[in-house]
């Protein structure tokens, strides 16, 4: 699978650090990082952390990423930030949908859709995340809801752009809870993944897409779930503000 797509291994800080922690912790973990092959490392950081942590990256493989941007190219928006501001700090990615946000700041898959593609015309590569609560795990409806936030978010998204797109399969009752869903489980829902995006842009943009999986991803079950066969890379929360934890997760996904 390596051939035909990246292994991306992602931290979402979610709020937390300052500019002046942020450095000190890229710092410590960038010679830890040093030795990757295969795998881009990531780190979606808070705005206020951007340029720190773009500096303190400096040298290294790590990108810097956004953990959130609004669609609008500038104007009466009090309290939000456009994809160029992000660009021009040097921002490489953009998470866009997390399950945060969608459950605590009424972000929409109509929203994530305006995200995506302000993301891709200022050259950012959004990490689009989808993912079913438990409920709808219970109720057997995980796949109609990740295919509807998974079409819904790319409507649009013209066919040589989707190689842009990372999509990051988090279900929502693994997400710093502890409770990661089996590697079988993840495997499965990236499969199926994509098996839509072939649907909707054929099987070979399907095939060089990188699907990730997140929600409780650390050292320890990181290889497990990495060797599934869709399952491309990771998005990282509580692990990726520990170096030593987030070093091993790339470890083993070199
Ligand atoms: P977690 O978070 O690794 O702490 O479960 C993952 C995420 O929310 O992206």
């Amino acid at each position: 699978n390596r051939r035909y797509r990246k292994t991306i291994i992602a931290g979402n800080w979610k709020m937390n650090k300052t500019p002046s922690e942020a450095k000190a912790l890229i710092e410590e973990m960038k010679p830890l990082l040093s030795k990757t092959k295969w795998c881009e490392m990531v780190l979606c950081v808070p705005f206020t952390d951007i340029q720190a942590a773009v500096k303190a990256a400096k040298g290294s493989k790590i990108a810097i990423g956004a953990e959130n941007m609004h669609f609008e190219k500038s104007g009466a928006f009090t309290g939000e930030i456009s994809a160029d501001m992000l660009k021009e700090l040097g921002v490489k990615y953009v998470i866009v949908g997390h399950s945060e946000r969608r459950q605590y700041f009424n972000e929409t898959d109509e929203n994530c859709n305006k995200k995506v593609k302000a993301a891709i015309e200022n050259g950012l590569r959004p990490i689009l995340c989808v993912g079913e609560s438990l409920a709808e795990r219970e109720q057997d409806v995980t796949m109609e809801v990740i295919r509807k936030q998974v079409k819904i978010a790319l409507q649009g998204v013209a066919a040589e752009d989707i190689k842009k797109v990372v999509i990051a399969y988090e279900p929502i009752w693994a997400i710093g809870t502890g409770k990661t869903a089996t590697s079988e489980q993840a495997g499965e829902v990236c499969a199926k993944i994509r098996d839509c995006l072939r649907e909707l842009y054929g099987a070979r943009a399907a095939r060089a897409i990188t699907i990730q999986y997140g929600g409780s991803m650390n050292a320890k079950n990181a290889a497990e779930l990495l060797a599934q066969p869709d399952v491309d890379g990771g998005l990282i929360g509580g692990a990726s503000l520990k170096s030593a934890d987030f070093a091993a997760i790339v470890e083993a996904a070199n």
